[in-house]
């Protein structure tokens, strides 16, 4: 049995292979505006997802039922908007942790509502 490959890339290879795999079936990326749009709608679908299986609402039969296919989703578009705006996601998640680390260092130690 073949065994299956780890497929882990780094950010700037996620944006890399989505400018590729839109380069070469996509014809070209739509809008910022539209993928605004697109990114909204999948962060919907998650949160729907997310409802039925944590939430108290249920699945209708045959709906989807795995969140991990709406983040892929959200991730996707998230790219998408990345390289359409020049946005280095490896650079920026790298200064939101600094910026969280800086600001955050204390606040939810001593949050009492967050200890067991
Ligand atoms: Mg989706």
């Amino acid at each position: 049995m073949e065994e299956k490959q780890a497929f882990s890339p780094t950010l700037a290879e996620a944006q890399r292979l989505v400018d590729d795999w839109i380069k070469t079936y996509g014809v070209r990326y739509f809008s910022e505006l539209t993928n605004m749009a697109c990114l909204t709608e999948e962060v919907g679908e998650l949160a729907r997802v997310m409802s039925r299986k944590y939430g108290d609402q249920s699945f209708k039969a045959g709906e989807n039922t795995d969140p991990s296919e709406e983040m892929a989703d959200v991730l996707w578009v998230l790219l998408c908007l990345a390289n359409q705006t020049g946005t280095d996601l490896s650079e920026a998640f790298r200064r939101s942790l600094e910026k969280k680390t800086k600001r955050d260092a204390t606040r939810h130690l001593n949050n009492p509502k967050l200890s067991h």
